[in-house]
């Protein structure tokens, strides 16, 4: 039997999966509260709905991109209360990066009224989520995943079954740590390179080649920083509320983070002169392109 899915959340990445998705023969349903967002993805053909809980109804796997956890939250409850799982057993794909903490007690709820969620953060931005090419860290039920797989398929390229609920947002939130804190020090790296003399783009050359290197050397700085576009589609909110609940979690884990503590500094908007709106690949100007108010 074919399976519907549903989309909410179509933003910088949720547009780009339910495109995705409905280009690979998925019959898409999918909502935003932006009426822009809902206009612009029905004329990809795909089915805008009225409410979040309208797609929840009509959806067997609903695939989750809001920006907060609370927003997530908002939407489960919303959908319990309009009675949007009458309609039969749903599984959720929840790939908004959230809190672990969130992601067990939305799973527990949900499992208790027969339903399914896996947190499932992704990673590969609009161009992954674009092209079906996403990396996904998969928390929760083995059962939940394999039947969810034909989705997952479709819009990750890798998909880790990382542990129970909680371990895919665990992984996320560890992983853009280390995203935030790498595009500071290659910044860095970058500016003194080029004041010694070394231009940048030989620096990466060689870096790229060498023990300096990672995703934001090899890919970002390359496709971004050298043109001075600066712009990857992520935005300096999104990667301020990653440190913000990668900090949060540290705390609760017990766990010190000095070096991830000052580095949430910098991107702090009066040190980074960034606001949430700007892509966080402005940090990286080095030209000097960026007029800030
Ligand atoms: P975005 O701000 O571009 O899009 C979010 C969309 O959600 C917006 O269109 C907004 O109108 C909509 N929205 C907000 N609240 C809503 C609600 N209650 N109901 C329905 N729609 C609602 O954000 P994004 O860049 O697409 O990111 C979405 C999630 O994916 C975030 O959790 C982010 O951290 C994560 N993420 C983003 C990237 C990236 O490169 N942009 C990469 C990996 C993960």
């Amino acid at each position: 039997m074919a399976l519907n899915v549903g989309v909410i959340g179509l933003g910088a990445m949720g547009a780009g999966m339910a495109r995705t998705l409905s280009g690979k023969g998925f019959a898409v349903s999918a909502y935003d509260l932006a009426e822009t967002a809902r206009a612009q993805i029905a004329e990809h053909g795909i089915a805008a709905r009225d409410s979040a809980a309208d797609v929840i109804a009509v959806a067997d796997i609903i695939v989750l991109s809001l920006p907060l956890a609370r927003h997530v939250q908002e939407t489960i409850d919303a959908a319990f209360d309009a009675n949007a799982f009458d309609t039969g057993r749903k599984i959720f794909i929840d790939t908004s990066t959230s809190e672990a903490s969130v992601s067990r007690q939305l799973a527990a709820r949900l499992q208790q009224a027969g339903h399914g969620f896996l947190d499932a953060p992704v990673s590969g931005g609009p161009q992954g989520a674009a092209s079906g090419s996403l990396s996904t860290m998969i928390g929760g039920e083995e059962e939940f995943v394999s039947t969810a797989r034909p989705v997952l398929d479709a819009i990750a390229a890798k998909i880790i079954h990382v542990g129970p609920s909680g371990a895919g947002n665990i992984a996320k939130l560890v992983n853009n740590m280390l995203v935030a804190c790498h595009m500071l020090t290659t910044t860095e790296a970058m500016r003194l390179s080029e004041a010694a003399g070394l231009p940048a783009e030989d620096a990466l050359r060689v870096i790229n080649s060498a023990t300096g290197r990672s995703a934001i050397s090899e890919v970002h700085f390359p496709t971004w920083v050298l043109d001075n576009s600066l712009n990857s589609g992520f935005s300096a909110g999104l990667m301020r509320k990653d440190m913000k609940l990668a900090l949060e979690l540290a705390q609760e884990a017990g766990c010190t983070l000095p070096v991830a503590e000052l580095a949430a500094r910098l991107w702090a908007p009066e040190q980074s002169g960034l606001k949430d709106s700007d892509d966080f690949m402005q940090i990286a100007d080095l030209r000097g392109k960026v007029e800030h108010d």
